[in-house]
């Protein structure tokens, strides 16, 4: 972890942006368009602010991948080249003892390096399998990239392979890599080129397999079904090769298949991802926006290719994306049409047909300067619906402008056209900055209302919060020196130093208290420990902890809102203390707040103890002790309380 560089790592999975101190960038745990999710490069933590995720490297690789703590470790060891202590080989107990998601993915990882295998060593895979590619026009290098195999013929050659490793058939069925009928079992893929679906991370979720015979009747692609590890919708077949460069070039080439993505790999394209199995999914658009804002569709210029590009336009835009097209000649893929030119050509090809889509729907819809007039009203009216789906309301009007000056139309009534599609449409809906205010409001709302009704639930929060804040405070300036009146055997008031850490344990020691919340409790127990073994954790300590719930906990408090609101305030020359300015006052505040939460609560207690106590004594005898122990308990209480009160007042006027 010390080696371990968080924004490195996030930005395997996120375009980061340097802003001041810290990167910036899109969630990956949620849906945004306007960036709230930053990385801290000091304090190496990370802070989703849509979603409240954050934590450290591990948590991050936790929480987007799945993975376990040991699983993120061995990741990141293996990012870092650094050797782990040999596991040794898995016997099938413990391969039984895996998650289920980890012995899916184990079995895939075989059955890729089984599939490469066979291409490269067995004879069938290297007459059948490798000769195919190699037919194809695909490079050595370039079959290497992508892991590409070949599945034998028999049938059985699979399942052998994975029963003789132990795999148990109930998960290999699950990946969809066996298939069972009448109590035999067969290879799902048998006699197919294989082509491994890879996660972001480098991880086989699934693959696609392609026949190798003519026969019209037999399909030419088999897929792997849909499994915990495997969701056709949310999968780019080629990010994980492509991600670098997507940022790179800041724009994300889009095709229709694998065959395209390899070829135009092999043409030195090296930006392009294409849906596996499924056409264009809103969730694999999300998954590119992460990387760039910027689209390039490449399709077939058949009919079909046409309707699927028209989908990905409006699609695209919806997202807030910008979207260009380029087809290939009636007949062509990029695949064929790579095959058939030099890269150059492609290039120039590529950079000579790039359309907005604007462009392109009236050139394909006019075919040519047709100007009848009903052509073109349909036209017009099919790409303002097509505008109509953008977010951006600015966006929206660039493009009214460059419909009203294309086909010589007043730009009012594309912009009232607009209007009334958006309200019939989008209405009901709200846009993102008002959802954004109601939330606000609501939120602003519950503390109003928490003080005329004071319910159980916002006790809780309340306690929370004495609790929140101590912790807080310990973990944040445990190391910290805070000078305290103390007074010695002979009575005399000295001052003394001592860190905060040890001040708030002598005293929650002092009166025996401990925190509810047991992620607090947790990190209180290791402090106070500390302590007495004459160490003191600070937050570092923590955010390495293999307790996630302490990591978010502790990476939570150390993006401070607090520093920006400082920083807020002293850009517009109003003086603030900082906390650590006044750390004796805070720490102070902070204990005496927690004990009298703590006193308040058992008064209550007690109060309510006392009512049940007096309603039993209605109807039958009780012990009268136990209502004197109480009563006597309260007012020693309502004395500490009193107490408690002046030394708080105090510590607020200091
Ligand atoms: P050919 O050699 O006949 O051109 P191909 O393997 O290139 O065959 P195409 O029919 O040209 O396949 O289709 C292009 C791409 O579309 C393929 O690479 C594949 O990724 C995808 N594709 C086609 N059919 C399917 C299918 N049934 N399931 C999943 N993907 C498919
Ligand atoms: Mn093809």
């Amino acid at each position: 972890m010390q080696t371990a560089r968080i924004e490195e790592v996030i930005g395997e999975f996120v375009l980061l942006k340097r802003k001041g101190a810290n990167y910036m960038g899109l969630s990956p745990f949620t849906d945004e368009k306007t960036p709230s999710f930053s990385v801290s490069v000091a304090k190496q933590i990370f802070k989703c602010f849509s979603t409240g995720k954050g934590g450290s490297v591990v948590t991050f690789l936790m929480e987007k991948e799945h993975y376990s703590y040991p699983e993120a470790l061995r990741w990141l060891a293996e990012k870092y080249n650094i050797e782990l202590p040999k596991e040794e080989e898995q016997t099938p107990e413990q391969i039984a003892a895996f998650t289920e998601r980890e012995s899916l993915q184990i079995i895939n990882e075989f059955a890729k390096n089984h599939f490469m295998h066979n291409i490269h060593e067995n004879d069938e895979g290297k007459a059948i399998g490798l000769s195919y590619f190699v037919e194809r026009g695909y490079r050595k290098d370039i079959i290497e990239k992508f892991q590409l195999g070949y599945c034998l013929n028999s049938g059985h050659d699979f399942t052998d392979a994975a029963k003789a490793k132990g795999y148990k058939l109930e998960f290999c069925e699950k990946v969809g890599l066996v298939k069972s009928k009448d109590d035999r079992n067969f290879d799902f893929f048998r006699g197919r080129v294989i082509f491994p679906i890879h996660s972001i991370t480098g991880r086989i979720l699934g693959f696609g397999g392609r026949t190798l015979t003519n026969d019209k009747k037999v399909a030419k692609y088999f897929n792997s079904p849909e499994s915990i590890i495997y969701n056709k919708s949310e999968i780019l077949y080629g990010l994980y090769f492509a991600k670098g460069e997507i940022i790179k070039y800041d724009n994300c080439f889009l095709v229709e298949g694998y065959t395209d993505v390899i070829s135009l790999n092999q043409a030195g394209l090296t930006n392009v991802v294409s849906s596996s199995g499924t056409s264009l999914t809103k969730d694999q658009i999300k998954l590119i926006r992460r990387y760039t804002q910027n689209i390039t569709i490449l399709y077939d210029g058949d009919a079909a290719g046409i309707k699927a590009s028209f989908r990905g336009i409006d699609l695209i835009l919806q997202e807030g994306m910008n979207v260009r097209v380029v087809l290939f000649p009636d007949g062509d893929d990029p695949d064929s049409y790579s095959k058939k030119v030099s890269t150059h050509e492609l290039e120039t090809y590529i950079k000579e047909n790039t359309k907005d889509f604007i462009t392109f729907k009236a050139e394909l819809l006019l075919n040519d300067g047709n100007s009848d007039p009903l052509v073109r009203v349909k036209l017009i009216h099919d790409i303002v619906n097509t505008i109509s789906l953008i977010p951006d309301q600015i966006s929206r009007s660039i493009y009214s402008k460059e419909i009203a000056n294309r086909f010589e139309i007043d730009e009012n009534i594309i912009v009232l056209e607009l209007s009334k599609i958006r309200k019939k449409e989008v209405g009901k809906q709200f846009t993102e900055p008002e959802q954004k205010t109601i939330e606000q409001f609501n939120q602003n709302l519950v503390p109003g209302q928490k003080s005329v009704q004071s319910t159980q639930a916002s006790k809780t929060k309340i306690e929370y919060f004495e609790e929140f804040n101590l912790i807080r405070i310990l973990v944040k300036y445990s190391e910290y020196l805070i000078e305290i009146e103390h007074q010695n055997e002979k009575g005399e008031t000295i001052l003394v130093s001592t860190s905060a850490c040890e001040l708030i344990c002598h005293e929650l020691n002092l009166d025996e208290l401990n925190f509810e919340n047991v992620t607090f409790a947790k990190i209180y127990g290791i402090i106070n420990e500390g302590i007495a073994a004459k160490k003191v954790y600070k937050s570092s300590f923590f955010i390495k902890h293999e307790d996630q719930e302490i990591v978010k906990f502790v990476s939570g408090i150390e993006t401070d809102q607090y520093e920006l609101s400082h920083n807020w305030l002293t850009k517009h020359n109003i003086e603030t203390k900082t906390e650590l300015d006044n750390l004796k006052t805070c720490v102070l505040d902070a204990i005496y707040s927690f004990k009298m939460r703590k006193i308040l609560n058992r008064i209550e207690q007690i109060d309510s103890e006392l009512i049940k106590l007096e309603a039993l004594n209605e109807t039958e005898q009780i012990d009268f002790s136990i209502t004197q122990d109480l009563i006597m308990e309260k007012v020693t209480l309502l004395h500490v309380k009193a107490a408690l009160a002046k030394v708080l007042s105090r510590i607020i006027l200091h």
